[in-house]
């Protein structure tokens, strides 16, 4: 809910370029999200009020965290019969949020490297706020997290 007017039309404000896709179109229609331009400052906050158009981040726990996940990987491709899924036994709890993994869901069941997916990189959801920021698999997970913890950007 709005923090100002108690509004539950809440959209989330991306920030970056998102591919135009289709989902996107559709849920900026549907207003449950908004774009907030190409520069992304650390501490700019992810929701805002339809009503009010005030801007806020509210804390999430956990379980927040690993549904957000969920909702990107959802949609992406693998063989028919296959699909991601969140490694909740994996997850890292840090001061900051959480570092999440995900894989497939064949793989995850069978072990057999056949269904191995490669270029899964970990994500970062943030406590504070809820945003996500995908990390990358050409360095260790400790770099990431080590030049996030400094920069605010595992890329930085
Ligand atoms: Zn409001």
């Amino acid at each position: 809910m709005c923090p100002s007017c108690g509004s539950d039309r809440i959209m989330e404000i991306i920030y970056g370029l998102p591919p135009m896709t289709q989902k996107i179109q559709d849920e900026l229609n549907k207003k449950t999200i908004t774009l907030g331009g190409c520069i992304v400052h650390e501490n700019a906050p992810v929701w805002m009020c339809e009503a009010c158009n005030c801007k806020f981040d509210h804390a999430v726990d956990k379980e927040y965290a690993v549904k957000t996940v969920q909702n990107i990987i959802k949609d992406w491709e693998l063989p028919e019969g296959d699909k991601y899924i969140v490694i909740e036994s994996a997850t890292i709890e840090k001061e900051w949020g959480w570092v999440l993994f995900h894989t497939s869901k064949k793989y995850f069941e069978t072990n057999d490297l056949k269904y191995a997916v490669a270029g899964n990189a970990p994500f970062f959801v943030l406590c504070k706020n809820g945003r996500f920021i995908v990390t990358g698999t050409a360095y260790p997970l400790e770099h990431y997290i080590q030049r996030f913890e400094e920069t605010g950007d595992p890329h930085g």
